[in-house]
């Protein structure tokens, strides 16, 4: 339900050229860099190739004098840069170039067919290439839909005021060429209007489906694949670094007992209120993972020994104090350790485990740390 109020919100008119949410607006950014980036160095190079057939085919219809230049414009300032932007498009890192590129090139196109026409001395109202780059610039280039707007626009306005202002066209011939450029630019809009939409929508079922791979349905916790990334991080940080970080297992004693006194139902509501508790006070910086059953992996970023030792005590203090509804009071053991260097994900699994092995043979509701 909340996924659908953001679905419809993202989606809505205020934020659907730029999210006010910053945050998810650089993730859908992020999203559609990687969505649209082979569109984009596929569309180029097909529109590359289509200049290419498209001058072999103007040099048959082109008066003499104004061939070299057609060759020359289509080639070098149409073909070749589309065939360079396919090429850096091919990868991803050159993303923003691309897009200024791809935004620029349809007005190079759009401007150099005005001066082709002017040059063949074609004051023609057929100005289909000029309809098409503007229906291409929104909906068939893969610019996003503010810089296919911005293009598109500069086009409208560049053709309009030559077929209004500079151009020996009958005024029937004019309010033709506005309505075909008017046509052109409503339906590329909405085109583009639509794939946008689809592209969102796209991206939100994406974030949904990331969120269920990592995480847990019943706590809402990070999951254990999530968990391996973010140690794995951790431990690439502190090889670098003099940087530090600290690892808890916690594990709920005797929740069995839980489930077989009060049903598993009052089992899921307790394993839920430990988890609150346990997510309440840790830092900020601090991440709980939902290890499996009733057991908690917590990932402590900048500390050592005695602080970790400290902070695993006063969490199995909260949560030793407080008092569950029906249950009374449940306690945890902790088994804790901190990263050495060497240490990879298995080492530290290994000795937080048997940490917290120790902790449950001495009798439960204790911190066991192991070096
Ligand atoms: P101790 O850890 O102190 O040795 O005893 P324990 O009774 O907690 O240990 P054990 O690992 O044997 O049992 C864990 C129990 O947790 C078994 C299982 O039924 C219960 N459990 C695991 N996941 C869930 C869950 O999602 N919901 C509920 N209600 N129970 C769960
Ligand atoms: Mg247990
Ligand atoms: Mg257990």
């Amino acid at each position: 339900m909340k996924e659908e109020q953001a679905v419809k919100h993202f989606l809505s008119f205020s934020d659907f050229f730029v999210c006010k949410d910053r945050e998810k607006e650089a993730k859908y950014r992020q999203w559609k860099r990687h969505a649209v980036f082979m569109h984009i160095a596929v569309v180029s190079f097909i529109t590359g190739m289509l200049y290419l057939i498209y001058t072999s085919v103007c040099i048959y219809v082109f008066p003499k004098d104004a061939i070299n230049t057609m060759i020359q414009l289509h080639l070098g300032l149409i073909a070749l840069p589309l065939f360079l932007i396919s090429l850096f498009a091919y990868q991803e890192k050159h993303y923003s170039a691309v897009i200024i590129a791809m935004m620029a090139a349809p007005v190079v196109a759009a401007a150099g067919y005005h001066y082709l026409l002017n040059l063949a001395g074609w004051n023609s109202i057929y100005l289909p290439e000029v309809y098409l780059i503007i229906i291409w610039t929104f909906a068939i280039s893969g610019l996003p839909l503010l810089q296919g707007l911005i293009s598109a626009s500069v086009i409208l306005f560049f053709s309009l005021m030559m077929g209004l202002f500079f151009s020996e066209l009958s005024p029937d011939e004019r309010i033709l060429h506005t309505f075909w450029l008017s046509v052109s630019y409503i339906l590329g809009f909405i085109g583009a209007f639509l794939l946008e939409r689809h592209h969102k929508i796209n991206f939100f079922q994406h974030q949904i489906l990331e969120k269920l791979a990592s995480t847990d349905t019943l706590t809402g916790l990070y999951n254990r694949t999530q968990f391996r990334e973010f140690l794995q991080t951790e431990i690439e940080k502190a090889e670098e670094s003099s940087y530090m970080f600290g690892l808890m297992m916690i594990d709920i004693d005797f929740f069995k007992e839980v489930n077989d006194l009060h049903g598993h139902q009052k089992g899921d509501e307790i394993l839920k209120g430990i988890t609150d508790l346990l997510s309440q006070n840790i830092r900020q910086t601090d991440t709980i993972i939902r290890w499996g059953g009733e057991e908690f992996m917590v990932i402590c970023r900048t500390t050592y020994k005695d602080r970790l030792i400290r902070f695993a005590n006063k969490l199995r203090n909260i949560v030793a104090t407080h008092l569950f509804r029906d249950v009374g009071i449940r306690t945890i053991s902790i088994g804790a350790t901190c990263f050495t260097i060497g240490d990879t994900i298995d080492t530290l699994l290994g000795r937080v485990d048997d940490a917290l092995h120790h902790a449950k043979h001495e009798g439960r509701n204790r911190v066991i740390y192991f070096s």
